[in-house]
């Protein structure tokens, strides 16, 4: 237990060292700890998430990355976590380091890929013992080479069972869930997907964060559908700024996101030019966020992939009502 946490203590004072030694710029400590208060009246949810690099090198250019993105003062930073085993230790090494080194509030994803209860509930323990107060609570995907989510003896099938749980043994913890304007892609229809989008809110989440879309009026359609359903919390538009073509087209297969046709052969125009679908890209990305803040969201959470670039664009493009 001691020896546990003594090499607890080393590796974040490592990764506090590692961090400090960067450039930086450290924001005053804010007040704001939990995500529910990232959202209401005169407050505007400005919010990055991250995912955890591979490579000592990739943690180092990530926080480059982030000294620009915190000049932003977001609400709050979150870090994925992988369905497999190392980059989980990492997504709790890059949010207590965003902690630590900006004082700015942080969220952990966690999902129930391949862990019992008690192993989540260790894993929480660890994120509260780091100054983590916040979570974005998911089921997860199956693990690659794996076609179906499979419950673990012990473990939770769905992410209702998890925030619920969670709600449980750690009142104070914030809870953020998935949303899914375009439908989740097993759900068997959009109303269904709602209700059990309904289940995690009533079980305790704060807010819900949308999977990354291209199409404002799905987003539209899908909060207002949210009122309808008694679901009350923030709905917090999820954007990925696109900076590169193909990967956009793997990551949207992936989630089942649309990508529009006129957008998409703006893009093709500049296959060959990097600089060009960067440019087409953050142009839309600046709309996008433009027309969601003149609709009035509570907030905007940007997938930046670790960069700062495109965000930094759309920022400074668009002034957020904060
Ligand atoms: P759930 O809410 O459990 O839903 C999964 C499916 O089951 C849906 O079709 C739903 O309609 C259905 N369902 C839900 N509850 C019930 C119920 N009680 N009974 C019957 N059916 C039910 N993945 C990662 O691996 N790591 C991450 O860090 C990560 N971060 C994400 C962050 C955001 C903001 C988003 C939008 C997604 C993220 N994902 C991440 C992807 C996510 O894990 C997948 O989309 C996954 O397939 C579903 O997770 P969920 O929490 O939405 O699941």
């Amino acid at each position: 237990m001691f020896l546990a946490a003594a090499a607890l203590f080393l590796a974040a004072a490592a990764l506090f060292q590692a961090a400090e030694a960067l450039p930086h710029t450290r924001l005053e400590r804010l007040p704001l700890t939990t995500l529910a208060q990232a959202y209401g009246p005169g407050k505007f949810g400005l919010s990055f998430e991250l995912y955890p690099p591979k490579t000592e090198g990739g943690m180092t250019a990530l926080f480059r990355h982030l000294d620009q993105l915190v000049e932003f003062q977001p609400s709050f930073i979150t870090c994925t976590y992988g369905a497999g085993g190392s980059t989980q230790d990492r997504t709790l090494d890059v949010v207590s380091g965003v902690r630590q080194k900006y004082a700015v509030p942080v969220a952990t994803h966690l999902t129930c890929v391949g862990r019992t209860a008690t192993r989540l509930k260790e894993y929480l323990e660890r994120a509260k013992s780091l100054d983590i107060q916040n979570v974005v609570a998911l089921r997860g995907d199956p693990p690659r080479g794996e076609v179906e989510f499979r419950t673990v003896e012990g473990g939770f099938s769905y992410a209702n069972e998890l925030v619920q749980f969670i709600r449980r043994e750690f009142a104070d913890l914030g809870i953020a869930v998935a949303g899914y304007p375009e439908t989740h892609q097993e759900a068997p229809s959009p109303d269904v997907d709602l209700e059990n989008l309904k289940r995690k809110v009533d079980a305790g989440a704060d807010v819900v964060i949308t999977q990354l879309f291209y199409n404002n009026q799905d987003f539209f359609d899908f909060s207002q559908r949210c009122q309808q359903a008694g679901i009350q919390v923030p709905i917090v538009p999820g954007l990925l700024p696109v900076t590169n073509l193909a990967q956009i087209q793997r990551i949207a297969s992936l989630c089942g996101a649309k990508l529009p046709a006129q957008f998409q052969a703006d893009l093709q125009k500049y296959a060959d030019d990097d600089k060009g679908q960067f440019e087409v890209g953050v142009e839309f990305a600046i709309r996008q966020t433009s027309e969601l803040v003149e609709a009035g969201v509570d907030g905007i959470h940007y997938y930046v992939l670790n960069k700062s670039e495109a965000a930094q664009r759309v920022l400074h493009a668009v002034q957020l009502p904060r």
